[in-house]
């Protein structure tokens, strides 16, 4: 029998004709999608196998946290996302090393800024509902299948996966018996929900930590299941038998724990009756990757397209409050607001973590502010009456801090364009002066010994390990670990001090610590084979700038564990330094802009042209700007929300788009203000003049 697809039919004379037919029969249905499933739970008839709806929700992705802690399994971080600001800054607080996931279905991976907006706009139109972000866990996939009926659980298997396809599916797998721990927590899930039916936890079983995750909880059996029954665990079997009251029937193993899935062609029993010149709807539906039409199902179930999303972290964001109070209707724009205040706010969280890293540590610990990212006077200026010292990549910003009132023992030199524009041409005592490369170490040292300049500390910088970059030394690589070690044991220095800088907001916290470590180790090993000691640790920049603050108990943790592992390896370690730059400055800036146009783009989206461009937003990382719009009739700022809308900027250059993914309201016409936020940093300091 062919049943209508759940895209033409009713769900409630759905279900309940399915329950007919199965009932007519004195049948059994044991549902194969997990959609499905919750849909047929709500019938709680002892006919249909799946579970109850309150274990169903237990389960659903947003709160399968629970059910990891119930079965003893870590869970991933993971966050319902209300905006595309906000998904952004999880995916650098985790290295772009995500998964966009349904509230049901499917995983998208999320691996660069420009993937996001797309993943999670093909999960909300493919599935309804509000989209998750899942931060991805390195490591190798197994799964757990089992059976139970109403909370006894009827038996379970362990699966490996040998190989996968492109999309992660088990293509081949090792069955195995489930360990005795396993089964005890299991047991205890499935008695706590009372579940009946087929089930499968996707798991992950970290690599750095042997641990696992619980990625994902099916309340049904997998695709797999006769691979299981080949290795001798017949869980449908045992199922049917436990409802129906009948002995399950001898289970047979193949003698092999391994099983492989293969295609198989068959004749067309029928064919199916071509709709006008077009393609049937359910195989068209079929074709674009969902032939079991859940899309269509989950839809149904979460009801017509979610309102849109805002920003909730926008919405109280600093500069809004700023924004309130300025009189705009005089200015001329493009124009950049400086927020001195936000300016404040941060230097004083930066500040607070700086003495809980001390108390910690049990070292000085030292903040740097990165000149590059806004070398403006007011800047400088601030940053030096607040106490931070500065790190400057060139002689030229040598000179400007130096303008601003920072004496040379508060400045670290760092870069491989360090001696640029001029050569030496004073005896400053920097406070380090850090090497980037074994070259440069030679000069750095030569400098040093002829008092060309008189540095406190002369050290080089530690390649990251864990990432290929263009900077510093690789002591990682024997031969350059080798030169640096002879050039080290043939100067005048007495101690030493290393650096290492990566950007943790694009490779992620875990990494950036673990990058972080093995620099740590080297420079001990260093300091060991020289017989000189590292004196001072140096961490660098990097840090998330869309990250509001520096409060955030990542951060606070990344920083603590850093400094406490250098500490411990490097025993006459004196001091250690942070050199935040746009983490600072970032949202310290607004760009205030005009909408000169308003247009319809062929699919019904809107663009507007704005008054500003990417010379102006110079950063072109940064995709998911956030965006405030002016409303005329209540005098408010409002946070645009997430649409389908975009931004484009003033100049005639295909890439001159600002924003994509936006909801442009209906009030907006040409005259109307747009502010972006978080317009500091690299947006400011790498802007440039293009057609006036
Ligand atoms: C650029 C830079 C920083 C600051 O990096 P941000 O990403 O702006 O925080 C810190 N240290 C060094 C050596 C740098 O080159």
């Amino acid at each position: 029998m062919v049943l209508p697809p759940w895209r033409e039919v009713d769900l409630n004379t759905g279900r309940q004709s399915l329950l007919d037919l199965v009932t007519e029969r004195q049948g059994l249905l044991i549902s194969g999608l997990d959609l499905e499933a919750s849909v047929l739970s709500v019938l709680a008839s002892p006919s249909i196998l799946v579970p109850p709806v309150d274990a169903l929700n237990r389960v659903s992705k947003g709160s399968a946290g629970q059910a990891a802690e119930l079965l003893e399994l870590q869970y991933p971080v993971t966050m319902a996302v209300a905006s595309l600001a906000d998904a952004f800054d999880f995916c650098e607080t985790h290295g772009w090393r995500a998964w966009a996931k349904g509230e049901r279905y499917e995983a998208v991976p999320v691996t660069h800024p420009g993937a996001l907006a797309h993943a999670l706009d093909r999960i909300t139109k493919t599935w309804g509902g509000t989209p998750l972000l899942q931060a991805d866990v390195a490591g190798a996939e197994e799964s757990i299948c089992f059976a139970a009926h109403d909370g006894r659980l009827l038996g379970a298997c362990a699966m490996r996966k040998t190989s996968m396809t492109p999309e992660g599916k088990t293509w081949s797998g090792r069955v195995t018996e489930l360990s005795e721990a396993d089964e005890k927590s299991l047991r205890t899930f499935v008695a706590e929900t009372r579940w009946t039916g087929g089930g499968e936890l996707e798991l992950v079983r970290e690599a750095r930590t042997d641990e696992r995750f619980l990625i994902d909880l099916n309340p049904r059996f997998p695709a797999w299941v006769h691979g299981a029954t080949l290795a001798g665990f017949n869980l449908p079997a045992r199922l049917v038998a436990a409802a129906s009251g009948s002995t399950a029937p001898t289970e047979s193993s193949s003698g092999n724990p391994e099983f492989v899935r293969v295609v198989l062609e068959l004749p067309a029993v029928h064919s199916y009756p071509v709709q006008g010149f077009g393609m049937p709807s359910q195989l068209a539906a079929g074709l674009k990757g969902h032939p079991s039409g859940m899309p269509d199902l989950s839809r149904a179930v979460s009801g017509e397209r979610p309102p849109a999303r805002s920003s909730t972290v926008a919405s109280h964001h600093p500069a809004v409050d700023e924004l309130q109070t300025l009189a705009m209707a005089d200015l001329m724009t493009p124009v950049r607001l400086a927020l001195p205040r936000v300016v404040e706010q941060r230097l004083a969280q930066l500040n607070n973590l700086r003495l809980q890293i001390a108390a910690s540590s049990g070292l000085p610990v030292t903040c740097a502010y990165s000149i590059k990212t806004d070398p403006s006077p007011d800047i400088l200026s601030a940053m030096h009456a607040s106490g931070l010292k500065a790190e400057a990549i060139s002689m030229a910003e040598v000179q400007r801090a130096l303008g601003a009132g920072f004496t040379p023992s508060d400045i670290v030199l760092n870069g491989p364009g360090k001696w640029w524009p001029r050569p030496v041409d004073s005896r400053l005592a920097l406070r380090a002066l850090f090497a980037d490369s074994t070259s440069d170490l030679k000069r750095c040292l030569r400098v040093s010994a002829d008092g060309d300049l008189q540095p406190n500390l002369v050290g080089l910088r530690v390649a990251a390990p864990k990432v290929t970059s263009r900077f510093g030394i690789r002591l990682h690589d024997r031969r350059q670990f080798a030169s640096t070690a002879s050039l080290l044991a043939a100067s005048h220095l007495e101690s030493f001090g290393a650096h290492m800088h990566v950007a943790a907001s694009a490779i992620g916290f875990t990494e950036w610590l673990a990058n972080a470590r093995f620099a740590i180790d080297l420079a001990a090993m260093l300091a060991d084979t020289v017989g000189i000691p590292v004196k001072a640790f140096d961490f660098g920049g990097g840090w998330p700038a869309a990250m509001t603050r520096f409060d955030t108990p990542a951060l606070r943790e990344t920083w603590t564990e850093a400094a406490g592992y250098a500490r411990s390896k490097l025993p006459d370690l004196e001091e250690v330094l942070f050199e935040p730059g746009k983490a600072l400055v970032q949202p310290a800036q607004l760009l205030l802009t005009r909408v000169l146009e308003l247009r319809d783009s062929p699919d019904d989206d809107l663009a507007a042209v704005v008054d500003a461009s990417v010379a102006d937003l110079a950063d072109l990382t940064r995709v998911a700007r956030t965006v405030v719009a002016f409303d005329d009739q209540y005098q408010t700022w409002n946070v645009l929300p997430d649409g389908d809308d975009l931004i484009y900027g003033r100049i005639c250059m295909e890439h001159d788009i600002l924003r994509r993914g936006v909801a442009i309201p209906d009030t907006a016409e040409p005259g109307t203000l747009l502010a972006f936020l978080d317009a500091g940093a690299y947006e400011s300091s790498m802007a440039y003049a293009f057609g006036s």
